[in-house]
C-alpha cells in the first residue's frame, strides 16, 4: 500500500504500479473520514493508516456504487461499527445490485462492476450540497447515474471518484486513455460525464484526487486540456454518426 499525504488528504494506492486503486483518508480536527473503500486488499492499508493518526474513523463516504470502490466497505464496517456510510441517493441502488434505471434517465445501460454480495447498508444518502464535516457533496453524474465528488471546503482539493482519471494522462471519465482504459469501460453516458467535468473545473479546485491516477496539484490548465480533448472526441462521434 503507497500512501501520499497532501495537506489533510492522504492518498491510500493498492497496486500502484499494475492497476492502481485509490481511496483517500481525509482528517479533521477530531476525526477521520474514508471517501471510498477500494478492493478487498485495501483493508489493511486503512486499518494501518488510521491507527497510525490516531483519531476516531467516523464517516464513509462513497463516490459511486462500483466494485473497487467498495471492495473493502463490509471489512471496514465490521472494524469500526461506528462508521456512519452514505453513499448518493441514486448510487444506493447500485450498492444493493439495482442497475435499473429511472425514466427520466437516458436508457443506456449503467456499466461497470456493480457489486452483488455488499452487506453494508448506507445509512446516509446524499444529495447536492450535503455535507461530511468540511466536505461538500457536488453531484457530478456520469461514470455512473449517482457519482458524486467531494469538496474540501477548508483546502479546496476535490476528490472526484472516476470523474476523472490521472492514470496515462489526466481524461474525463468515460474518454478512453490506452495505457489505461477501464474506467472509460465502465462509464455510464459520456456527455453527462463531459457536463460534470465542466462543473469540477468551475470550482477551481486546487487538487483533483481521482479513483485511478496520481493526485494533480492546480489542475486548472490540466483539467481545461481534457475537458477539451473529451469536447472534440464526442464531437467526432455525433458527426460520424
Ligand atoms: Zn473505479
Amino acid at each position: 500500500m503507497r500512501v501520499i499525504r497532501n495537506q489533510n488528504l492522504y492518498q491510500l494506492t493498492v497496486l500502484p504500479s499494475v492497476f492502481p486503486v485509490n481511496c483517500y483518508i481525509y482528517e479533521e480536527e477530531d476525526q477521520l473520514t474514508l471517501i471510498d473503500a477500494g478492493i478487498p486488499s485495501s483493508f489493511n492499508g486503512i486499518v494501518k493508516l488510521v491507527n497510525e493518526i490516531g483519531k476516531p474513523l467516523t464517516n464513509v463516504v462513497l463516490t459511486h456504487g462500483h466494485g473497487d470502490h467498495v471492495g473493502a466497505l463490509d471489512k471496514v464496517k465490521q472494524a469500526f461499527p461506528d462508521v456512519a456510510v452514505s453513499i448518493s441517493e441514486r448510487d444506493s441502488r447500485l450498492l444493493r445490485g439495482d442497475v435499473s434505471l429511472n425514466s427520466d434517465e437516458p436508457q443506456t445501460p449503467i456499466k461497470g462492476g456493480v457489486p452483488k454480495r455488499i452487506k453494508t447498508i448506507a445509512e446516509r444518502k446524499l444529495n447536492e450540497g450535503d455535507r461530511i464535516g468540511s466536505l461538500e457533496v457536488v453531484t457530478t453524474p456520469g461514470h455512473t447515474p449517482g457519482s458524486i465528488s467531494l469538496f474540501d471546503t477548508k483546502n479546496r482539493a476535490i476528490i472526484v471518484g472516476d470523474a476523472f482519471q490521472t492514470r496515462g494522462k489526466i481524461a474525463v471519465g468515460g474518454q478512453l486513455v490506452r495505457s489505461f482504459p477501464f474506467p472509460a469501460f465502465a462509464t455510464w453516458h459520456k456527455e453527462i460525464a463531459l457536463a460534470s467535468a465542466k462543473k469540477i473545473l468551475a470550482l477551481d479546485p486546487t487538487l483533483l484526487a481521482v479513483g485511478h491516477g496520481n493526485m494533480i496539484e492546480d489542475p486548472h490548465q490540466q483539467i481545461e486540456k481534457a475537458i477539451r480533448e473529451a469536447a472534440e472526441q464526442l464531437g467526432n462521434v455525433q458527426k460520424g454518426a
